[in-house]
């Protein structure tokens, strides 16, 4: 329960903080101190609509003011950004408990996604044909949708917002942000940002909520599209509902990605990158490694060398800290579902080749990294997304038994493969069954410029968040046909049209 001391996190409407919204209420900790830092409102059906309906007041306004100038709002933004870096990344770190360095690189591709918005007015430019047909000239033009959500969840506080709001602004829409309840902080800290550099009131708001917040905004009737980011389960269920109430929907759902590992690799190379990718951000990614495809003979050296390196990471409170290469979990609870799944595995015929439940000292949210070998397809570790430091090691007889580990996946984040063979490569590369594959590329996340392509159950949608498809998802296109008729006689052809039989 949060003492009186704690902060109280406010909602954005209108341009107004208000902090007094909210009957219900959440807590937000700080998993480094395992203490409350905050309480965060959970706002109620009618509050939500009311933050939707400001948002919707500022819209004919926003939508007029030209490209450009939308553009350069997100150039101050940009600036201040770059002022602030630290501070976001150490507020990242304090709510979510991953390490400076990879709150720094979280803030990073945040800023990547203003830059690209910056640039914006170059792809919001439509198609002309003049003499499409006769003296008829054809144009298209890209229009904002109208009222836009974000729903966002907690593993990048900054970087998931910042995936959205830049582009969806510059298009010329207005935006409701709902950050995940257990780390609304970072996303009050960007709102207080955009103000500063200038953005009119109630083009951006930020709600706060659980279920009935997010239903108030999926059955909200001035909401035209919905951006989502979460579990595969939660997913689901907000492209449906938020479809069939007519809105647009792209939701990026849940993952377990899979690295393979070819006999020729080079394991000096090979190790440390599964390792920065099973265990970075104590595996809370959902590009992250979660499944180590051993092919041949390189299973045995792979994992005494996983369990080698992954001994020697430094597993402590990252808050305020430069020397931990681990940080602790979002929530208690959390450790403990992760940890099931090491008993889940012994219990399915896998050996826990290294164990990462330890008796760390103090109240942080921490667990070790955890290697487990011999697993076969059908276990749980292979199948669910465990979201935790886990590296579960299949081992195949070759390329070919690899892409079928991968065919048994219902998810379809992404993939990489490590190998000195072009041909190998080329062929994981055109038959894995994922959207995302990397090449000795440990996590392969694109950056803005390109679109971030989960298939299968890690998408529901058509347009994908970052590059060129979030403009075409955050824009309507106009067609217009425009024929002036020339003055008796001074036409500069006799055009066909006049001829023709239909005429
Ligand atoms: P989550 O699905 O629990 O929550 C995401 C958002 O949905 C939050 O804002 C939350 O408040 C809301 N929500 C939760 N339960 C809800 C319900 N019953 N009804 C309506 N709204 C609900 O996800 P999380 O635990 O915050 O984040 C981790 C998940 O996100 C992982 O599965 C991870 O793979 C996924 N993720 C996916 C991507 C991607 O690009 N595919 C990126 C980051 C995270």
């Amino acid at each position: 329960m949060a003492t009186a001391s704690v902060q109280r996190v406010p909602i954005l409407q209108g341009g107004q903080w208000q902090t007094g919204r909210g009957q219900r209420t959440g807590d937000v900790f700080n998993p480094s101190t395992g203490r409350v830092i905050a309480e965060v409102p959970l706002c109620t059906a009618a509050e939500t609509a009311s933050v939707v309906d400001s948002a919707a007041a500022a819209l004919p306004a926003w939508r007029e003011t030209p490209a450009v100038e939308r553009a350069r709002v997100m150039f101050h933004f940009h600036r201040l950004l770059e002022a602030h870096f630290d501070e976001l990344a150490a507020g990242v770190t304090r709510e979510h408990g991953k390490t400076l360095a990879e709150s720094r690189a979280e803030m990073q591709r945040g800023l990547e996604m203003v830059e690209f918005a910056c640039g914006l007015p170059h792809l919001l430019m439509g198609d002309t044909l003049p003499n499409l047909a006769a003296e008829v000239d054809a144009e298209t033009a890209r229009h904002p949708v109208g009222v836009c959500v974000g729903i966002t969840p907690y593993n990048f506080p900054a970087m998931v917002p910042l995936w959205m709001f830049p582009v969806a602004l510059v298009c010329g829409n207005t935006f409701v942000l709902k950050p995940s309840e257990k780390v609304p902080l970072s996303a009050v800290r960007l709102g207080q940002l955009l103000i500063e550099a200038g953005l009119p009131a109630g083009v951006f708001n930020i709600v706060h909520g659980d279920r009935p917040c997010v239903d108030a905004l999926l059955n909200h009737p001035q909401v035209a599209a919905v951006s989502f980011v979460g579990s595969t389960a939660i997913a689901r269920y907000i492209y449906e509902t938020g479809t069939q109430n007519g809105k647009r929907v792209q939701a990026a759902g849940g993952a377990k990605n899979h690295l393979v590992i070819m006999p020729d690799a080079d394991l000096d190379l090979a190790i440390p990158a599964l390792a920065a990718s099973g265990f970075g951000c104590a595996g809370q990614r959902c590009m992250a490694g979660s499944v180590a495809v051993a092919v041949g003979q390189i299973g045995q050296p792979l994992v005494e060398g996983l369990c080698e390196h992954a001994q020697q990471l430094r597993v402590g409170p990252s808050d305020g800290r430069e020397d931990v290469d681990m940080g602790p979990l979002i929530r208690r609870e959390h450790v403990e579902r992760v940890s099931g799944y090491l008993q889940i595995a012994a219990q399915e015929g896998a050996r826990v080749a290294l164990d990462g439940r330890r008796d760390f000292a103090g109240d942080a949210f921490l667990l070790g990294p955890s290697v487990i070998d011999g697993v076969a397809t059908g276990m749980r570790v292979a199948r669910e997304e465990i979201f935790g430091p886990v590296l579960s090691v299949i081992r195949a007889a070759d390329l070919e038994a690899a892409l079928e580990v991968g065919r048994h996946c219902p998810y379809g984040n992404g993939a990489s493969i490590f190998t000195r063979d072009g041909h190998a490569a080329r062929h994981f590369k055109h038959h894995f069954n994922a959207g995302m594959i990397g090449i000795n590329v440990g996590v392969p996340a694109p950056m803005a410029w390109f679109p971030f392509t989960g298939w299968n159950q890690s998408f529901f949608g058509d347009l994908h968040i970052q590059g060129s498809e979030s403009v075409q998802f955050y824009t309507r296109q106009k067609m217009t046909l425009t024929r002036w008729f020339a003055p008796a006689g001074n036409s500069p052809y006799d055009p066909v049209w006049k001829s023709s039989p239909a005429n």
